[in-house]
């Protein structure tokens, strides 16, 4: 079932990719686990996916313990500070900075344990006070301040769009984060790629926009 899923998943990025123009490998699939339990997780794994995602830490934590380094763990839920201990132990990239407070926090513990921790700045493209995230135009001045952090590695930038009927209607935000990662790189001579976009509803619509990492669930273990 699983494995039938995460086929059908992995075709349908290819054929987007395809059809954008891109390589197959330009889009690297997250399988969210967190309606899934252990055991669905290592199945999923079994299938050749690299890349589980977690939106809280706690339950990361408990995966972990199980399933340890045989997956490459993405914290991808809010992250409070008090919780950074643990998500800079587990995670190989962390994809919701989005505060000063935060980076701090994460780079602190990174040094500690002498690793670079990764990370992506979660943006709030559609202004959903329900949604995580900095404004867009909070961005710049926002790299220019943790872009001193030597523990810390800015990749990139992660949103969720709206929760829509039409993924078309979905696009818009999507294109939306690949234009600031665009302006941000040409006004900061930067080179920050990653665009983490697209769920099991819009993920077609979001690589056409340009992502090169999609986060499904429910298309997996539902
Ligand atoms: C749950 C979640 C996903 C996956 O959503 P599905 O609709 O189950 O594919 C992706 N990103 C974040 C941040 C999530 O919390």
């Amino acid at each position: 079932m699983i494995a039938d899923k995460i086929k059908a998943v992995k075709l349908k990025i290819a054929r987007c990719c395809e059809q954008a123009g891109r390589p197959a490998d330009s889009v690297r699939l997250i399988c969210v686990t967190k309606e899934a339990d252990a055991g669905q997780a290592l199945e999923a794994l079994a299938c050749g996916v690299k890349d589980l995602g977690e939106n809280r830490v706690q339950e990361l934590a408990s995966k972990y313990t199980i399933i340890g380094d045989k997956a490459a763990w993405h914290l991808i839920g809010h992250l409070q500070t008090n919780k950074v201990k643990d998500a800079v132990k587990i995670s190989s990239m962390i994809q919701s900075l989005d505060s000063v407070r935060l980076a701090k926090a994460i780079d602190k513990e990174a040094a500690r344990l002498g690793k670079v921790q990764a990370v992506l700045v979660e943006v709030n493209t559609s202004g959903e006070e329900s949604k995580f995230g900095l404004k867009p135009d909070a961005i710049s001045d926002f790299l220019k301040e943790v872009s001193l952090y030597q523990h810390i590695d800015i990749k990139g930038f992660m949103t969720m769009a709206p929760e829509v009927e039409d993924p078309e209607n979905a696009r818009p935000y999507f294109r939306a984060l690949r234009e600031l990662r665009d302006k941000i790189n040409a006004i900061h001579n930067t080179r920050y790629s990653i665009l983490s976009m697209g769920m099991s509803n819009d993920f077609e619509v979001a690589i056409e926009e340009g992502s090169s990492v999609v986060r499904i669930g429910r298309a997996i273990f539902k």
